[in-house]
């Protein structure tokens, strides 16, 4: 008996000593030689984190979970991925995963969950810096939410100038994408804000970039889909800050009329510099129920009841949203500029609402109602989202054949819908971002929320406005892109000579093809 129970205890003990994390099993052995091993997790906790997303609907498994807590732990994971390996693995960097696609997981990789540097001495954290001469800006981690940027940088009376809609995203996520808002009709979008970056490439190195140092790699990452590097730090463009916002929304039941004026408000006869708007977007009020979403709750209860009807007459109603930022010493002249601006707009008379809010609320605007749907549980459910640049050009054929055809008659649409347009001279074609040909284009969201058992239909109706699009010769591209093949990522994407730009620099950045596998551009499941 005493015999038995020795045996149990050595040979437990000798596989704790011998093989102290054995879930590593599937990643190198040689991986435990590195510092790295008490920062490397598989409990249950952390891989059901690292294989899950927003959009619910992909899951990918991964062997670990990275918690870094300075810079060199990512720097020396990729490195040894990329030199010490013979049979490299995925790496995914993972902001707050809310993607919807599984673009943050690596199945059988390792994932590396960003947010642990948020409050590490060694992470670069938020650090605003500049002259009111040279102009300012704010160092900040790959890692940092926008909602703390936001917070921080406002301590000096200062802040970024191009958003996302909602704030809880990390900078290194938007980043790779583009982070488009309302602003980014006149300040490009989030990408075309940044001066410089320190990125962790596929090689492991520690790189400072920007448009003067190793440009390459600065216009590889931004909107790079995380293939080339990972963000560590990124240098943000600031602005003086305001402190109000006059947010404006208006309805038409005529696209055209919507459209031209959305153009004419972007256009450069639409705004002077001095006279311009600050924010425009517009969003379809579907027959859903109240015309208030989680996105924003903004029209008046005792209005709901009319709009609801005027819904109800014309199937879609197209709103309108703008905002102008002010001070206090400004109010008076914001609104010389505005009743300027809004001479010959042609809304549904008397179908004008207004707000006036602090310029907090109206960036974080999106806030209270994700913390509504969490506390109903609706927060967490799958999101088939798809998210299109249209061409100007064929944006009344969009409408007819999506908004008017597929999304009226199917009638299954949920959650906000967003139409809005853009200036292509704010986007830099050098970035990795890719967006149509013509001078101005428009976002469309539709930003789906379902339950567990009926996601599918959405996506389907997803896949049918792509198909009606490609099928009309309308030259559309997906923004936070899905494909399936690397095939579907050249031709469709991003046509020959962009994709053969975007090869080099993965072969030049990332040449064993270790980062983002989540992606499904170049990676194989290793
Ligand atoms: P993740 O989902 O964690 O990662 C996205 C991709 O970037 C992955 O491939 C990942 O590997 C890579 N990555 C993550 N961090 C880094 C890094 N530091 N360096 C390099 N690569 C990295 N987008 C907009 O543009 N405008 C909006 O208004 C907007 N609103 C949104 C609202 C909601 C509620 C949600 C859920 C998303 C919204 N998005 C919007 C989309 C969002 O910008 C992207 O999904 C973005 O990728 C999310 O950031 P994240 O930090 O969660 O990134």
């Amino acid at each position: 008996y005493f015999m038995v129970i020795l045996f149990i205890c050595v040979s437990h003990l000798m596989s704790t000593l011998g093989n102290p994390k054995s879930w590593i099993n599937s990643l190198p052995t040689k991986l435990q030689t590195l510092n790295l091993a008490n920062k490397l997790r598989d409990d249950p906790v952390a891989i059901k984190l690292a294989s899950t997303d927003f959009g619910n609907i992909v899951r990918e498994i991964p062997a670990a979970v990275l918690y870094p807590s300075s810079i060199s732990d990512i720097a020396s994971l990729i490195k040894f991925a990329h030199t010490t390996s013979s049979a490299p693995f995925n790496i995914a960097a993972r902001g707050q995963g809310h993607s919807v696609r599984g673009q943050a997981m690596a199945r059988n990789g390792v994932v590396v969950d960003m947010t642990s540097l948020k409050n590490q001495k060694n992470g670069y954290g938020i650090k605003v810096s500049g002259s009111p001469s040279m102009g300012w800006f704010a160092d900040v981690g790959g890692e940092q939410l926008w909602v703390d940027v936001l917070h921080a940088t406002l301590e000096h009376g200062l802040t970024p100038v191009s958003w996302t809609d909602y704030l809880y995203l990390t900078v290194g996520g938007t980043l790779s994408n583009a982070g488009i808002s309302g602003q980014t009709f006149r300040y490009g979008p989030q990408i075309s804000n940044v001066y410089e970056m320190d990125v962790i490439t596929g090689k492991g190195d520690f790189v400072t970039c920007s448009r003067e140092k190793n440009r390459e790699l600065f216009f590889a990452v931004l909107g790079g889909l995380g293939q080339f590097g990972i963000i560590v730090r990124a240098r943000i463009a600031l602005e003086t800050a305001p402190k109000r916002v006059k947010w404006v929304r208006m309805l038409y039941n005529d696209f055209s009329a919507f459209t031209e004026d959305q153009e004419r408000l972007i256009s450069n006869n639409g705004f002077k510099q001095n006279n311009a708007l600050d924010y425009l977007e517009g969003l379809l009020l579907l027959n859903q129920g109240p015309p208030d979403n989680w996105r924003s709750s903004f029209f008046p209860l005792s209005d709901h009841a009319n709009i609801i009807s005027l819904v109800t007459k014309y199937g879609i109603v197209y709103c309108l949203e703008i905002a102008k930022f002010y001070d206090d010493h400004t109010l008076i002249s914001m609104e010389e500029e505005l009743k300027v601006l809004f001479q010959g707009l042609n809304f549904i008379p008397g179908y004008t609402f207004e707000k006036d809010v602090s310029y907090v609320d109206f960036l974080n605007r999106v806030r209270s109602g994700e913390l509504k749907l969490q506390s109903q549980g609706l927060w967490d459910v799958p999101h088939p989202w798809s998210n299109l640049f249209v061409p100007k050009s064929r944006i009344s054929d969009f409408n007819s054949g999506v908004f008017k055809d597929i999304v009226l008659k199917r009638n299954i649409t949920t959650g906000p819908a967003l139409v809005y347009p853009m200036n292509r001279s704010k986007w830099d074609d050098r970035m990795s971002a890719v967006i149509p040909e013509e001078d101005v284009f428009y976002a469309i969201g539709f930003l789906h929320s379902s339950g567990f058992n009926d996601w599918e239909a959405l996506d389907a109706q997803n896949k049918d406005i792509l198909k009606f699009c490609y099928d009309s010769g309308i030259e559309v591209k997906q923004y936070l892109p899905n494909y399936k093949t690397m095939e579907e990522w050249k031709s469709l994407h991003f046509g020959t000579i962009k994709w053969r730009t975007f090869e080099d620099r993965k072969n030049q950045f990332d040449p064993k093809m270790i980062l983002s596998p989540g992606q499904r551009i170049f990676n194989k499941v290793k």
